[in-house]
């Protein structure tokens, strides 16, 4: 269970989000839309504190960060646990393989031992279909198996959320379609996530709820077949009609 309560974040002077207030059930599945700029990729980055909210509260599971006070390092790194991120870019280590990245987060944050990592990433790596590709290095991946990896990566940590921050945007258009496969895998498997993604026709197939984003704020949510065929909003309205 997640739990999101009078979220904001200043850039300075700018205000890229205001009183974001959002629950989110245990193995549901959460699909954020909406224009550029709109702080998408900014509530992601906050909810695995990459950056730090400028207020309000979030609560994963039973611990709770109340960003109105100031919020311990230690803190953060432990509430970080709960949460695994994907990136657009990947951002795997370059000078390690496949098999070496996802072992690299259990050993150094979770102490795990070098042999448990690494039965635990091969078994992440089969999962994602990368079992043939556990030594290859990313240069030698496509970009979709190097996303791929990004998310055995995360799985490793064992995290109660799964955050992915436009998992696809930076495929080639053929291998966008195995990404999005591992990912409705994890969903059907009943994986809590919060996916922010351009890509529609996924969001109507995996979605439990569709948020739409705009100006710093959410707009409107409700289910995909509310928010894609009878959109309340006029700027939910406008969006879709930009883009589908
Ligand atoms: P896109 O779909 O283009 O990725 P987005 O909805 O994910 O957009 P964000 O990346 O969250 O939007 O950005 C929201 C706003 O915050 C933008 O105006 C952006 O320029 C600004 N912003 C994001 N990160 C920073 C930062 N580190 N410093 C200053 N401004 C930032």
């Amino acid at each position: 269970m997640i739990s999101i309560k009078g979220l904001s974040k200043h850039f300075g002077d700018l205000q890229v989000l205001k009183d974001i207030n959002l629950e989110v059930e245990k193995g549901k599945v959460i699909v954020v839309i909406g224009p550029s700029g709109s702080g998408k990729t900014t509530m992601l980055r906050c909810l695995n504190i990459l950056e730090i909210p400028t207020n309000g509260h979030i609560t994963i599971e039973n611990k709770q960060l109340d960003f109105s006070k100031k919020v311990t390092k230690k803190a953060i790194t432990d509430f970080r646990k709960l949460t695994g991120m994907v990136f657009q870019s990947y951002n795997l280590f370059p000078h390690k393989t496949a098999l070496e990245n996802v072992m690299e987060g259990p050993i150094t944050v979770k102490k795990q031992s070098k042999e448990i990592a690494r039965n635990k990433a091969i078994e992440l790596l089969n999962k994602v279909g990368l079992g043939d590709k556990i030594d290859y290095y990313p240069f030698q991946l496509s970009g979709g198996q190097q996303q791929r990896v990004g998310i055995a990566r995360a799985l490793a940590m064992e995290p109660e959320v799964m955050l992915f921050d436009e998992p696809t945007s930076a495929l080639d258009p053929e291998l966008v379609g195995e990404v999005l496969k591992v990912i409705k895998a994890l969903a059907n498997e009943g994986m809590t996530m919060i996916v922010v993604t351009h890509e529609m026709k996924f969001a109507r197939e995996v979605a439990d709820e569709v948020i739409f984003m705009d100006g710093g704020y959410i707009m409107e949510k409700g289910n995909p077949q509310n928010i894609f065929t009878a959109p309340k909003e006029e700027r939910t309205q406008q969006f879709l009609q930009l883009i589908q």
